[in-house]
């Protein structure tokens, strides 16, 4: 099995300097390789200090779209679920790496798109993301046997690099809240029994809360909450591809392109925003409910401000597929920074309600061995 690499080059030559091929990315190292004579062409690295996040107001107000921020790419969108991705030069036929359906090629133009503002690198070499996938794949339970078979299809042949669009917010929480604060005691209740056939009346010491009216204030502090700003990958294998290694991320250079694609994003910071609010929820409750204290907490009402917010538009690695069983359309994606594998998957009814059978069986044999 192999991943293939697909060629996009984003308008932008990258030819070798020692034979003139085109130069392409290489996983796993801050390198572009020349796939004919070898030559190695290093990226400088960016210094972990130069990565800053923008003003959010300030970006949203207009300021990104200044000709400078902007980059052309020539892009094509699925007609089935609207991915917008970055197509390799000199393809005709593609299939799409989300939904796997066809795309048309002939309709692919060019776009004044915002340039991302940093690019994670990916850290994981094919050779690595496929030994990941294996695992993942050794560990498919109740699978139809024909899912197994087209997924090793999948791995030999529509496998690709693609980053993907991210919002990264930080952001400074002031809650205010209303609630209560549980304090446990023990009373004595009283109950009737049946002793020596006659009903009676016992006391017992039971466990009791009391609650108190709180109210107050909570802070927290967030820092690169992630946004998938697309929703060609389902939001809920995007976010079990977290985390990232974000301590990685590099200024945004087109070199780390080449050779792969790159979607571009379909939902906008402040949609993203609002994604970005939910996240942090879970987070500032917790907050809250340290903040009660007592061995009971309620929350009746609590609103929330956000301060200082800033962002970072970044695009992230996966290696991604997807693949129609049934009509039905899975995708396997991995995080091209971690190995994380985060698939979608039939399951086959025919092997669970086997398996089921299986153990009630085993539970009969055991209980009338027992019984007997
Ligand atoms: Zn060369
Ligand atoms: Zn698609």
């Amino acid at each position: 099995m192999s991943f293939k690499d697909k060629n996009t080059d984003l308008n932008h030559t990258l030819s070798c300097h020692n034979c003139g091929a085109t130069l392409q990315y290489e996983p796993g190292t801050f390198q572009l390789k020349c796939s004919y004579c070898g030559t190695i062409n290093e990226i400088e690295q960016t210094n972990p200090d130069d990565i800053q996040a923008l003003d959010y107001e300030a970006f949203i107000a207009g300021n990104s779209l200044q000709p400078e921020n902007k980059i052309e790419i020539r892009v094509v969108q699925c007609r089935q679920c609207g991915a917008q991705t970055s197509l390799p030069d000199g393809i005709t036929s593609e299939l799409c790496a989300f939904c796997n359906s066809p795309l048309v090629v002939s309709t692919a133009k060019n776009e004044q798109l915002l340039r991302p503002h940093y690019i994670l690198p990916f850290l994981l070499k094919a050779k690595e993301a496929e030994e990941r996938l294996s695992n993942w794949m050794s560990a498919l339970w109740f699978a139809p046997s024909t899912l197994i078979k087209n997924v090793k299809q999948i791995q030999r042949d529509h496998f690709v690099g693609m980053y993907l669009p991210h919002w990264a917010y930080d952001t400074e929480t002031e809650t205010s809240y209303d609630g209560q604060q549980g304090i446990h005691y023990w009373g004595t209740e009283s109950y009737t029994t049946e002793e020596n056939g006659k009903t009676v009346t016992r006391t017992r010491q039971v466990q009791r809360t009391r609650w108190y009216p709180v109210s107050g204030r909570v802070s927290c502090s967030f820092k690169d909450v992630l946004v998938l700003a697309s929703n060609s990958l389902s939001r809920n294998v995007a976010d079990k591809l977290e985390p990232w290694q974000l301590d990685k991320l590099q200024v945004f250079d087109e070199r780390y392109i080449s050779g792969f694609r790159s979607e571009t994003y379909r939902i906008d910071a402040v949609a993203g925003l609002n994604i970005a609010k939910r996240k942090m929820e879970d987070t500032i409750i917790s907050a809250i409910y340290n903040d009660i204290g007592g061995d009971e907490q309620q929350i009746s009402d609590h609103e929330s401000t956000y301060n200082h917010i800033k962002l970072k538009y970044n695009l992230l690695p996966i290696w991604i597929s997807a693949y129609q069983f049934k009509n039905k359309v899975y995708q396997i994606a991995i995080n091209a920074t971690t190995g994380e594998v985060i698939g979608e998957r039939p399951y086959s009814a025919l092997k669970i309600i086997f398996a089921v059978l299986v153990v009630i069986l085993i539970v009969l044999i055991i209980y009338l061995v027992a019984g007997g």
